[in-house]
């Protein structure tokens, strides 16, 4: 299964609908044991939505380092 920081590095793709069928899988098996995770993910949609004007997307960099030392804080 996947790791917070690779849940993170695939989410982007995801949200994209361009995760290949195994990572999507796995991303959502994470998802299903890791609420903080489900978190972000409400997070990073919600961004998303506020940007959708933009098609090239990118998780902003404050947005990301934010969740990360989060994530880092909580020892997962
Ligand atoms: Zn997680």
């Amino acid at each position: 299964m996947f790791s917070c920081e690779e849940l993170l590095d695939h989410l982007n793709d995801y949200l994209d609908d361009r995760a290949a069928a195994d990572v999507r899988r796995q991303l959502e098996a994470h998802l299903g044991g890791c609420p903080e995770c489900v978190v972000v993910l409400d997070t990073t949609s919600a961004t998303i939505k506020m940007v959708s004007g933009c098609r090239s997307f990118e998780l902003p960099a404050q947005l990301s380092a934010k969740i990360m030392a989060k994530i880092r804080a909580q020892g997962r």
